[in-house]
């Protein structure tokens, strides 16, 4: 549930509902929308529901009581109706504009990453991407250079001014990556590693949620929420393919993922072609497909000679097919845009209800 402040409502009023909050052992967290402030009741409320709505209800300042239909409460739409936008150095989430994080699957040296970030800065992404610490199928497959890595992508940020992006892989390296890096990355392989969703919502730097590959929707906003409730409201999710039965792609790129998350949350939602593909061909096709169901854009892996790769040769571009994507992109984009309507693509997608997920699967 959350607590509808009434327009005029004092700060001694807002205090006082949050001081009840908190007396019966449950957290608020508070937002300030458009027209009104907004008090979330998070924690186990159990049996008192009924009763606690109409306490908060009858206290000084408050509008109404609603409730939150949703397992998931502070990432949920009915909670924050508005977008969430998120800003990183120059580079800006959620807002309508085409985000492109672009950059190697791998650091694998300073000169690999400098030539794949000057390239793709140069063609227009936003953010650079660069794995340090890898998370591989097999312990002998390269495990990335670690702190060394991070330091050449901060490196690369002098260089050329894109905020940089890499993975976390465990609670230990929180900080050390938080040092380095200007957002934070949770691969699929740690979506419920739930110590590291709690320890990554400490710290002030915006993380990027990858899907599970065996993730619901739901499950992958749950994590979300992990993050949030831990006092971190910036999160992207970003949908990178689940596992399903087809065996021609690494994993099957969950398109209506993208405007289902924008139905029920308001995070910014990017797409991850390359990992969702696995293939390199099938990157430019599923990234269109991603910015056409509205995406708030797309994280590609380009390398200066993907052949030569250390991780993920298959589906790296090359520097062409990177500007290559670029040109294709900016149109599609442009057209989505005025297609769905400004001031963001998903606020005309969200019309319709979205029932509670969970259920039986149907054939
Ligand atoms: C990555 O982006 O480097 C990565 C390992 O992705 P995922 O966790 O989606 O497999
Ligand atoms: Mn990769």
């Amino acid at each position: 549930m959350f607590v509808v402040m009434a327009s005029a409502a004092s700060e001694a009023e807002i205090l006082g509902v949050k001081g009840r909050i908190l007396a019966e052992g449950l957290t608020p967290f508070q937002h300030a929308g458009s027209d009104h402030l907004a008090i979330a009741v998070v924690g186990e409320i159990g049996a008192r529901r009924a009763v606690l709505m109409d306490q908060l209800a009858a206290l000084s300042g408050v509008e109404r009581v609603d409730p939150i239909n949703r397992p998931f409460k502070l990432t949920s739409r009915e909670f924050h109706p508005e977008d969430t936008v998120i800003r990183v150095l120059d580079a800006v989430i959620g807002d309508g504009s085409l985000t492109m994080i672009a950059g190697p699957c791998s650091v694998e040296s300073r000169d690999q990453l400098f030539e794949t970030a000057d390239a793709v800065k140069a063609a227009g992404a936003t953010i650079l991407r660069g794995g340090a610490f890898k998370p591989r199928t097999s312990p002998y497959a390269f495990q990335g250079l670690g702190v060394e890595a991070l330091r050449y992508l901060a490196e690369a940020r002098e260089r050329t001014g894109l905020p940089v992006i890499t993975e976390v892989m465990e609670p230990s390296q929180v900080d050390v990556v938080a040092e380095y890096a200007d957002i934070l990355q949770i691969g699929t392989r740690n979506m419920q590693n739930y110590s590291l969703l709690r320890d990554v919502g400490r710290v002030a730097r915006p993380v990027m949620l990858k899907r599970g590959y065996g993730a619901t929707v739901e499950e992958w906003l749950m994590a979300a929420e992990y993050i949030v409730s831990s006092g971190n409201p910036n999160v992207i999710l970003c949908e990178r393919g689940i596992r399903t039965f087809e065996t021609y792609t690494r994993n099957t790129m969950d398109l209506a993922a993208v405007p289902l998350a924008h139905q029920l949350t308001h995070l910014p939602v990017m797409v991850d072609p390359s990992h969702a593909t696995g293939k390199r061909w099938l990157v430019k096709p599923l990234a269109i497909g991603g910015v056409a169901v509205g995406a708030d854009g797309v994280m590609v892996e380009v390398h200066p000679r993907p052949d030569e790769a250390l991780s993920d040769a298959e589906q790296q571009l090359n520097l062409d097919q990177f500007r290559d994507l670029m040109a294709a992109l900016i149109p599609v984009h442009e057209q989505v845009r005025s297609l769905y309507g400004d001031p963001s693509p998903r606020s005309t997608v969200l019309s319709g209800s979205v029932p509670s997920g969970g259920g039986l699967a149907k054939h």
